[in-house]
């Protein structure tokens, strides 16, 4: 049955408690979790990230999404990185299995931390194992930003936040945001609007 409307969902911001908490494995592929797949993209595009977990819309389950772009998917020699990897990509009951001892550090970004950016020092390459929306069990290998948005989705999955990876002294000088954030995020869950 087509949907006459797709849900775009209430980004839930720093300061929620929701962002700490852990995903439930899903175990088991239903049409709420196709549905709540395609709203999560939609949701997504709509904010336009490249990538989103199922805690940033409140909920605890462990799926997210991703959507690289192909102009995104390269390296510094402007070759492709990933494309054998077909986009968008869910990812369900996500992990990794892998992780490069080489890493590297890039400026990162969260649809759940507005206009806060900063350095991430990350594995560049991982391995991932998941569960398709057809309820197959997939893997594969990525590097490049694929593998950093990876990365990032599956600590909101386990209740971690990009911030808790960033330098001590990049945290000092956001604390002041932070703080703000939160206190405001509070008052809006205190008066019901989230
Ligand atoms: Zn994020």
């Amino acid at each position: 049955m087509e949907r006459s409307r797709i849900i775009k969902y209430c980004i839930r911001i720093y300061g929620d408690p929701v962002l700490k908490k852990r995903a439930l494995l899903i175990e088991g592929i239903n049409p709420e979790i196709r549905t709540l797949a395609q709203d999560m993209l939609e949701t997504m595009y709509d904010a336009k990230g490249i990538g989103l977990a199922a805690q940033q819309i409140g909920k605890t389950l462990s799926i997210c999404v991703i959507d690289i772009p192909v102009e995104a998917d390269i390296n510094e020699a402007s070759e492709r990185q990933n494309p054998e990897i077909e986009m968008p990509l869910v990812l369900i009951d996500p992990e990794l299995f892998h992780l490069s001892k080489q890493t590297d550090s890039r400026e990162e970004g969260c649809l759940s931390f507005p206009e806060i950016m900063g350095s991430v020092v990350r594995p560049s390459e991982i391995k991932i194992r998941y569960v398709d929306l057809k309820g197959q069990v997939r893997q594969f290998q990525a590097c490049g930003l694929l593998a950093r948005a990876i990365q990032h989705e599956v600590d909101h999955l386990n209740g971690i936040l990009f911030i808790e990876r960033m330098s001590q002294v990049k945290r000092v000088s956001l604390s002041g945001r932070l703080k703000r954030m939160r206190k405001k995020t509070a008052e809006s869950i205190k008066t019901g609007s989230v």
